[in-house]
């Protein structure tokens, strides 16, 4: 009698250990699907990397957060500015300015080159589409 007891018992919580696999399951789905849904609704995270040519390491700032970034390399000096989402270089003491004249970039894989310097800037950006965008334009 004891032992169908424990039978019962093992069997039933059995049953409940699979229910709660399941809701645990449903739980993990649904804050995976709220973690995600920000960037569905409106797209963010949208950031730039700063590559030197050479060994230095790169440098990823993100384009919500309005800033000036001050870039030295190969002698020369770039101010590069974080505003309202785009970046642009507003003064460089480089030869050629192409940097400068390039002007703002926000779309996902924008880059600014700097030659003389050997510094790019490229937008990375985990809007969907983007890249499509990018082949479309
Ligand atoms: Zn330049």
């Amino acid at each position: 009698m004891k032992k169908e007891q424990m039978i019962l018992f093992s069997r039933s919580m059995r049953t409940r250990a699979t229910w709660c696999d399941a809701l645990l399951a449903l739980l993990c789905i649904c804050a995976a699907v709220l973690c995600l849904l920000p960037q569905w609704i409106a797209p963010r995270g949208a950031s730039i990397t700063v590559a030197y040519a050479g060994a230095r390491a790169n440098e990823v700032f993100s384009l919500s957060e309005n800033r000036e970034i001050f870039l030295e390399h190969n002698g020369y000096h770039l101010t590069l500015i974080i505003e309202n989402g785009t970046a642009f270089v507003r003064e460089s003491d480089c030869p050629d300015r192409v940097c400068q004249s390039r002007g703002e970039i926000a779309r996902n894989g924008d880059t600014i080159v700097c030659a003389p310097a050997g510094i790019s800037v490229t937008v990375h950006s985990e809007e969907k589409g983007g890249d499509a965008d990018a082949i479309a334009g």
